[in-house]
């Protein structure tokens, strides 16, 4: 075994753990996903104590509740002994503090408890910084100091992870008909979102950031370098995902954390920049509603141009060594 990595079902926020290494394991968490679904996150914590691991990095990666929340409802109930290390940028949100209906009051909150604790958060995670755990590497995409520095300073403009859309139209018409509306969210643009190098695989964990940041430190950092697995920023939101992302990340394997249907078009632009895709799913949200056309079906998926994988409980994606394909494998 070498790189697993878990999907959890925390509903339309993002909650993945991965875990890498041969003799010592190492446990990476990214993100802890919505407080309704904080058991999710529970239960890694529980299956790493089990196993005598830990917690060697959790990664927040910006202040919005469906990232927080699970880790916060859990943190105020345990010591967090087991989490070697939180990086979070919940620090310098104090202007929502006053007035604060939406995340930032649970960031604040969220600083306090691991204060508290005495945890220690590395607040000082910026494009380009580089941390290497037992041989792999962690190479920072976004976020800037600046995108961080304006989460604290003006109201965020809360925009729904998923734009509605049309559903019932092929994926060529909407291609067609196609308009991207870049996503104006600075809590989003403060994502923290990374490359994790190890064996020489490449995976990109892309929170919920932007996808001109990602393109400029794609280019900037992996000019020309394949992705061998990326997580879709923003739930696959249609405002972080554009053709030219999909052309710079040079990858066929996707996944998508989210419970709802993703917009139509981020999968027209899928489909139009990348020759043949895969794309793993915590939730089969396609399966209902006829989400694909038939003209959708017979001309992506038959064709094997688009191949949807639902992630079932429990169920890791797994690559082995020296293996080039991504397989499914029941923990
Ligand atoms: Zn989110």
């Amino acid at each position: 075994m070498s790189i697993e990595i878990k999907v959890q079902r925390v509903g339309k926020g993002d909650c993945i753990w991965l875990k890498y290494g041969k003799e010592n394991k190492v446990n990476i968490i990214i993100d802890s996903g919505t407080a309704t679904k904080a058991k999710e996150f529970r239960n890694i914590i529980k299956s790493i104590s089990e196993s005598n691991e830990v917690i060697d990095l959790l990664i927040l990666t910006h202040i919005d509740n469906d990232h927080i929340n699970g880790f916060k409802k859990y943190i105020s109930k345990n010591d967090g002994k087991i989490i070697k290390e939180v990086w979070f940028h919940g620090k310098g949100v104090k202007a929502y503090a006053i007035n604060a209906p939406h995340s930032p009051k649970s960031a604040i909150q969220l600083e306090g408890i691991m204060e508290q604790r005495k945890m220690n958060v590395n607040h000082n995670i910026f494009k380009g910084y580089k941390k290497t755990i037992n041989e792999a590497e962690l190479c920072i995409l976004t976020p800037t100091r600046e995108a961080v520095r304006r989460v604290g300073t003006i109201v965020d403009q809360y925009v729904s992870p998923h734009g509605g859309g049309v559903h019932n139209q092929d994926l060529d018409w909407i291609y067609k008909n196609d308009e991207y509306i870049r996503d104006n969210s600075d809590t989003n643009a403060a994502s923290i979102s990374f490359v994790f190098s190890y064996e020489g695989k490449n995976i990109a964990f892309l929170g919920d950031a932007h996808a001109e940041d990602i393109i400029d430190s794609k280019n900037d950092f992996y000019n020309g370098i394949n992705m061998d697995l990326v997580k879709l920023p923003h739930h696959g939101s249609s405002h972080n995902i554009t053709e030219d992302l999909m052309k710079c990340l040079l990858c066929n394997n996707f996944i998508i954390s989210t419970n709802q249907p993703v917009d139509k078009n981020t999968i027209a632009r899928v489909v139009n920049s990348v020759e043949k895709s895969t794309i793993y799913c915590n939730y089969s949200w396609w399966d209902c509603n006829g989400y694909y056309t038939k003209k959708d079906r017979e001309e992506y998926v038959y064709k094997e141009k688009l191949i949807m994988k639902e992630l079932k409980k429990d169920e890791i994606i797994f690559s082995d060594e020296g293996c080039n394909i991504w397989e499914l494998k029941k923990n």
